[in-house]
């Protein structure tokens, strides 16, 4: 009765994960749930304060599909000022998340048998939304020792006279990598080379970058009008609840992504749309405050995984995930279990020392697992430990 698209879609393996931990809770077992990429802070009293003004505004009607204009604006001038890139109303939706937005971008642009370029590791909705398209996913990888950073030659061989597209993150969900502004440089050398290819920049985690000034790559000269930068509010402001993403792009694709929402889901909430353009508009300390405390768990994780033995574990510059190598493993046991694969290490993890973290596999990259360090110094301290103690026991 089910689609074939259906059928042959995976479940998000982050979600999956999530789920499995809550249900292992709820009978009774204490589980450190590292799984999921949501913030473990509340959104900044401002932002919520602005939704509670919208409501009493009366701004609870339907919206334009592409956005309320005052979000919209509050978007051109973060990407002029955050960004330097100067964009017009046409150039901008406002969706249900950037979830929606990517969705959007791949539903508009591929056709049946057109290739989407994935860089492995990738986060794990974007080969299911470029399947669901109708486009085909090629993905190229590099792994923990090319610090999961994908090169312009590898690139440059994988484009073909079907590439209709190129997907990636950066910060990167699950490496933590991010691209530098050499490093898109060459990267869009090659892009320029072809015609007819749009780069799907996914910069949710643009804020949270410990060690430079985020780039993207529509800033480089020749490439903003190829380009669909993909943002949103879920990660900065750690609004991963209200659902509010947006595409700056070429104002042909922004109005097809229009049309496509429109039959979808039409706008994004309305009052949420309000408290975004405050949440631009206003002081970031709460984000500044937020990335200080990322960054502080971030060397707590490198530091404690550093000591489990025979795991190799990168150094992750953005975001809020850790994506060590766990292949050391492969192939021991403990007389009871064997860990066959990174799939099998999670689902251990998880049953036998209570600690949720989804594999690599579901990002790409079967040898690692990622894990989201968007949680408390004594969560991680704690989940650290049990993981420890129970790979101790493999042989
Ligand atoms: N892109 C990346 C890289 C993500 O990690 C996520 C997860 N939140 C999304 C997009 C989707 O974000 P949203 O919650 O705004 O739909
Ligand atoms: N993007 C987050 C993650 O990678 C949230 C879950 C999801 O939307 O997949 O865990």
């Amino acid at each position: 009765m089910l689609s074939e698209k259906v059928q042959s879609m995976t479940e998000s393996a982050t979600l999956k994960m999530a789920k499995k931990g809550r249900e292992l809770a709820a009978k009774g077992v204490k589980v450190i749930s590292l799984s999921l990429g949501e913030p473990d802070f509340d959104t900044p009293q401002h932002i919520k304060d602005a939704a509670t003004e919208g409501l009493a505004k009366g701004i609870t009607k339907y919206t334009p599909v592409s956005g309320l204009p005052i979000l919209k604006k509050a978007i051109i001038d973060k990407l002029q000022r955050d960004n330097g890139i100067a964009y017009e109303d046409n150039q901008i939706i406002v969706s249900n998340g950037a979830k929606q937005t990517i969705a959007n971008i791949c539903m508009a642009l591929l056709n049946e048998g057109d290739e989407a370029i994935i860089f492995a590791p990738y986060w794990v909705s974007y080969v299911e939304i470029v399947k669901f398209s109708g486009g085909i996913p090629v993905v190229i990888s590099a792994g923990i020792e090319k610090d999961f950073k994908v090169t312009a030659d590898q690139l440059e061989a994988a484009i073909t006279n079907k590439t209709k597209l190129i997907i990636y993150s950066s910060p990167c969900n699950p490496s933590g990598s991010v691209f530098s502004q050499s490093e898109l440089e060459s990267l869009a050398e090659v892009i320029k080379k072809h015609d007819n290819i749009i780069v799907l920049s996914d910069e949710i985690y643009e804020h949270i970058n410990f060690e430079g000034k985020h780039v993207s790559i529509s800033s480089i000269p020749g490439m903003k009008d190829i380009t669909a930068v993909v943002n949103g509010f879920a990660k900065g402001y750690s609004m991963t609840g209200w659902r509010l993403g947006y595409m700056a792009g070429p104002a042909w694709l922004a109005s097809a992504c229009d049309k496509v929402q429109g039959q979808i889901t039409s706008g994004a909430s309305s009052f949420g749309q309000y408290a975004g353009a405050v949440a631009l508009n206003s002081d970031h300390k709460p984000t500044h405050d937020m990335v200080i405390e990322f960054h502080k768990r971030r060397d707590l994780i490198i530091e404690l995984f550093s000591q489990i033995p025979g795991i190799k574990v990168n150094r992750p510059t953005g975001a809020f995930y850790l994506f060590p190598d766990v292949s050391y493993y492969f192939g021991k046991t403990n007389g009871t279990h064997t860990i066959t694969d990174a799939d099998e290490f999670c689902e251990l993890v998880l049953s036998e020392a209570h600690v949720a973290c989804v594999s690599g596999a579901a990002f790409g990259d079967d040898n690692c697992i990622r894990i989201s360090y968007a949680a408390s110094e004594d969560a991680l301290r704690n989940a650290v430990k049990q993981i420890s103690d129970f790979l101790s026991q493999f042989r």
